[in-house]
């Protein structure tokens, strides 16, 4: 099926990036679509909790978002629910392939987000759902006052260890290298906090167990020493893979987005915001800030564009 109106812009994925675009060029009167292929709120719906979106007080991602989608539909916001599987320069538009039919668009905004990087190692496929998570606050609670390992030294493992010793017995951080990469107030939460402990310049090498997991095996790189941690679940938070399979343009090695500072892509009238673009930070609020600027970026762009005779 291809629809036939003629978009101002449409816009790949409903986490905090692509809803803000969506408020901005809704309130700058462009024809939008939002098309999202999930539930809307992206990942930071999945957070138990966000305490650094300024102006708000600690909230959870999902009530976040609800306020962001709300918002936006206040502004008129039109939703689809499909995957997009390819975007094609048709010269004057872009013509968006998604699962549930074909648009045409004078601007797309690409704010489609990024996926867990998997680890790897034996056991973790096996024992995903039963046992391996990628999701604190979905799976959390089924290991109330059990033991388990988080595997990562970011901002994202501590601050979901924080977030599993209100329930769990202990949380094992398995983190290759000898400090962590957190924000200060994290770690500083994390270092002090009795139900947690450190595995420092350590790597997980399988997960192990019969019909759920019994223990991570893992392997202290400087040492060589290895050990069997005995855990019920092992959450894995090492780092987010870009959602830009659909796309042909320009990306770095790992498939993040190029674009320039006005978020252009190198493909005309596409342009990329958020955790899929090749940036430092991946934050609610550098989403919540490409996604403004992308909007009036994309009107600039249609302004731009010679009248269609
Ligand atoms: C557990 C966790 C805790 C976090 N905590 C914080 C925090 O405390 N503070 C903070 O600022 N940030 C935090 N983050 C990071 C934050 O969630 C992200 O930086 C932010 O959500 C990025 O927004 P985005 O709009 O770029 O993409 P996303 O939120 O990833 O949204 C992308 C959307 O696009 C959809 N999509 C993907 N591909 C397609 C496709 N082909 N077709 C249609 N739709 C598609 C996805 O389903 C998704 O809904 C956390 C992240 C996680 C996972």
């Amino acid at each position: 099926m291809v629809n036939n109106e003629l978009l101002d812009m449409l816009i790949i994925g409903g986490g905090p990036g692509g809803l803000t675009a969506a408020i901005y060029a809704l309130r700058g009167k462009l024809k939008t679509l939002l098309v999202e292929k999930t539930g809307m709120g992206g990942q930071i719906a999945l957070s138990a909790v966000i305490e650094n979106y300024p102006g708000v007080d600690p909230i959870s991602g999902a009530e976040l978002m609800a306020k962001f989608e709300e918002q936006a539909r206040g502004f008129g916001l039109e939703t689809e629910s499909a995957e997009v599987s390819a975007i094609e320069d048709a010269g004057d538009h872009r013509r968006v392939v998604t699962t549930d039919g074909e648009y045409r668009a004078k601007t797309v905004i690409i704010a489609s987000g990024a996926k867990w990087r998997k680890l790897g190692v034996p056991g973790e496929a096996e024992f995903t759902g039963r046992g391996v998570s990628y999701c604190a606050t979905c799976d959390g609670f089924f290991f109330r006052g059990k033991e388990v390992v988080v595997v990562g030294g970011g901002d994202t493992a501590v601050k979901e260890s924080l977030f599993l010793t209100k329930m769990v017995e202990k949380v094992h951080i398995v983190h290759r290298r000898d400090k962590l990469r957190a924000e200060k107030i994290h770690q500083e939460q994390a270092l002090a906090h009795p139900k947690i402990e450190f595995h420092w310049d350590s790597v997980a090498e399988s997960i192990n167990g019969e019909s759920t997991v019994t223990g991570v095996s893992g392997k202290n790189i400087k040492t060589g020493e290895e050990k069997v941690i005995p855990v019920s679940g092992a959450f894995i938070f090492i780092g987010v893979l870009p959602n830009s399979d659909f796309f042909t343009g320009d990306t770095d090695k790992q498939g993040f987005i190029a674009t320039d500072r006005m978020m252009a892509t190198s493909m005309p009238g596409v342009f990329a915001i958020g955790d899929v673009r090749d940036t430092p930070l991946r934050q609610v609020a550098t989403a919540v800030g490409d996604g403004a600027l992308a909007a009036y970026s994309a009107q600039d762009f249609i302004e731009k564009q010679p009248a269609r005779t």
